[in-house]
């Protein structure tokens, strides 16, 4: 199921399909986006004036073109049935996604000077952020294959297997038989569509190669045991049967030989030395880093910023360590090494964490305090009409996030939220031990603001209700996750976790490790691909300074590897939301409300906070 996170992922670089959130940060990652995308917003609330009504329009005729000729983002957006068709790799595709871009950039760009030649009034800021996120939507995508051209060196961007998965796992979507009918149509095309794909390869990055091995080895059970079993479960006989058995068969077979090639090359690759760096260099990675995270800062300015909230924090935690010692470890020597020090308080407060039974329970029990304790200090509204259901992940999620959020959508108004959490049942007793270690007494509070209050659930419950098509289907990343870091904060300095009315150093020194992990994100991603930065110094970072545990920090120099101006995302949007609301504070004086401020800037959707900032900084008219 992590293959399948991963492969969004490709996707996303691929098509600039920014809106994509899916990448895990460990343990409380989102596969938030996944869901959220997965129901169609609906159009506006029905159109009040004649100018909304061509508006509409205009966005649906482009997300029509837009979802026929990239299958993919149709499914994304719960178009299950778009699974069917499967367009093959190559510079004749390239070509016409590169034309698409051009059209719908003029003819976009033109939209607001049209309406008003037609006696409209002028566009509303919610409608002008639309476009401006199309707009830098479609020039990341122009970007990306005429530029980056990331199909030629990435393997892992070529995988079919998550919209088959995906159809698969939607028995309320459409009967079995027309799903397997739409799974028989695509998989008649994976032969050609390998074929196509290993030629795109000019220079491959070795580390890329092997996840795409990697992923492609996890998905083989699709034919071998998912589809199969999905037939027989579906009683399907006769032609029907027939013919998806000899699809499934040949789509197997296809994807076996496209991995041996893809290991040849790997065993090629590794022998003679070759291959394009995993980095993405100073130049690409800058420019990524512009349409993906669309902050008031370049790459390099995120990073001096977190250089310094690096240095805050360690000081922070240094006095925290010293004040907590005493009654931790008594007379026993403090260790005259700051990190040592540092780290040896929080491995001890680590032993304190739930029974791994308990895990869920304790979650569940968690959410009506941390949603009374929103309310009574007055932080944000919530609606008790669209609670929040805590639940084991259904099967077929599990293994991805560990923690993640299933929103409905707008679309579907009385729909539940989910809160899933994976049972701790997959674990052997050491490694529970280890998790639990992690997610201890005061981490699994921050782990449930983050996710559920007033973090990832109460800004999907404030953007459902100005439902933007494009919003949510293009909305932007950091803003997400920025959102959920920032309610982090927020919760710490409204007294969350004091004990008998004091302030509580444990929590304290808890929150600033989990801080230091989004800093030190934004400091990794930048340093691997712009600085050059080591494996042996990436781990140093991680685990000597950041105090991670040795698997984190190696599933987190894969990632950085992997991926590029994603992990940089969260610390943006977080420091960049705490910007705008000191601005504000020292702008309104007197009259800041904290409540007013963050219902404001919720109200504007899922939209880069530099745009929020700008609608937000505007003198009132
Ligand atoms: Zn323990
Ligand atoms: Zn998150």
């Amino acid at each position: 199921m992590k293959n399948q996170v991963k492969n969004k992922k490709a996707f996303a670089v691929r098509l600039g399909l920014l809106a994509m959130v899916s990448l895990s940060a460990g343990f409380a990652l989102p596969a938030l986006a996944a869901e959220p995308m997965a129901s169609v917003a609906p159009q506006s609330q029905a159109a009040a004036r004649p100018a909304d009504a061509q508006f509409e329009a205009e966005l649906e005729a482009f997300l029509q073109d837009y979802w026929h000729l990239v299958p993919e983002a149709a499914v994304a957006a719960g178009q299950f049935e778009a699974a069917a068709r499967l367009p093959l790799p190559g510079e004749q595709r390239r070509q016409a996604l590169l034309a698409f871009c051009d059209a719908w950039l003029a003819r976009l760009a033109a939209l607001p000077t049209r309406l008003q030649a037609k006696g409209q009034p002028a566009l509303t800021p919610a409608q002008q952020g639309d476009l401006a996120l199309l707009d830098n939507h479609l020039r990341a995508m122009r970007w990306s294959w005429s530029e980056l051209r990331s199909g030629q060196w990435d393997a892992s961007e070529y995988n079919v297997a998550d919209p088959l998965a995906q159809l698969l796992n939607k028995p309320d979507y459409a009967p079995a038989a027309q799903r397997l009918a739409w799974i028989d149509q695509r998989l008649q095309q994976v032969p050609a569509y390998y074929r196509a794909a290993f030629q795109q390869l000019k220079n491959p990055s070795l580390v890329h190669l092997k996840l795409a091995i990697e992923q492609l080895e996890g998905g083989l059970t699709l034919y071998q045991q998912d589809i199969p079993q999905a037939l027989r479960q579906a009683q399907l006989r006769g032609a029907a049967a027939a013919s998806l058995q000899k699809h499934n068969a040949q789509a197997l077979r296809a994807t076996q030989s496209h991995l041996s090639a893809l290991k040849r090359l790997a065993r090629q690759l590794e022998q003679g030395g070759g291959g394009r760096s995993f980095r993405l260099g100073k130049a690409l990675f800058e420019t990524k880093f512009d349409y993906e995270i669309q902050a008031s800062v370049d790459a390099a300015g995120l990073y001096q910023r977190a250089l310094a909230d690096k240095a805050r924090l360690l000081q922070r935690m240094d006095e925290l360590a010293e004040q907590l010692w005493p009654g931790l470890f008594g007379d026993a020597a403090m260790p005259a090494d700051r990190f040592d020090k540092i780290g040896r308080v929080i491995d001890k407060l680590s032993e304190r964490h739930v029974a791994p039974q308990r895990f869920v329970e304790e979650i569940q029990s968690q959410i009506p305090a941390l949603a009374a304790w929103v309310t009574a200090h007055d932080l944000l509204s919530l609606d008790p009409s669209r609670p929040l259901v805590v639940r084991e992940t259904p099967a077929y999620m599990r293994g991805v996030a560990g923690a993640s959020i299933s929103a409905p959508g707008p679309l579907d108004p009385k729909g539940n939220t989910y809160y899933n959490v994976d049972p701790l049942d997959k674990y052997s007793p050491a490694e529970a031990e280890s998790f639990l270690r992690e997610y201890n007494h005061w981490m699994l509070q921050i782990l449930n603001i983050h996710e559920a209050i007033p973090g990832h659930y109460v800004q999907l419950l404030h953007a459902n209700k100005s439902p933007s098509k494009i919003k949510t289907l293009f909305g932007n990343g950091a803003m997400v996750e920025g959102w959920a870091v920032y309610a982090e904060r927020m919760m710490m300095e409204s007294g969350w976790g004091a004990v008998d009315g004091k302030p509580s150093p444990e929590m304290a020194l808890m929150y600033a490790k989990w801080n230091l992990r989004v800093v030190s994100n934004a400091i990794l991603d930048y340093s691997v691909h712009v600085l050059d930065m080591t494996e042996a110094q990436a781990l140093k970072l991680l685990e000597r300074e950041a105090f991670q545990s040795k698997t984190e920090a190696q599933e987190k120099w894969h990632r950085a590897q992997v991926s590029s101006a994603q992990l940089s995302s969260y610390f943006a949007g977080f420091s960049e939301i705490l910007a705008l609301r000191e601005q504000l504070k020292a702008q309104r004086g007197e009259a800041f409300r904290l409540k007013a401020f963050h219902e404001e800037f919720l109200s504007h959707g899922s939209a880069p906070v530099r745009m929020v900032r700008r609608l937000m900084l505007q003198p009132a008219e």
